[in-house]
């Protein structure tokens, strides 16, 4: 019995030029500020979004924060 010649094989290795390094992953947070009337609250790209603040810089802060982590 003859072995089974291996066909066409997919190369794996083939890898886009554009493919995003491991570094650019952690940066996927933009965090923004945005106001509701008297409010405002910190955002992300993520989907996250801050508690609501009277100051902004509070909000401000809640976005360092979520992006520290
Ligand atoms: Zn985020």
């Amino acid at each position: 019995m003859l072995p089974r010649p291996a066909g066409p094989v997919a190369r794996t290795d083939h890898r886009p030029a554009d493919a995003p390094s491991g570094t650019a992953a952690d940066q996927a947070h933009r965090t923004t500020t945005a106001e509701r009337g008297a409010f405002a609250f910190a955002r992300c790209s993520c989907g996250w979004q801050g508690p609501a603040r009277r100051a902004r810089d509070r909000a401000r802060r809640d976005a360092a924060e979520h992006t520290a982590r």
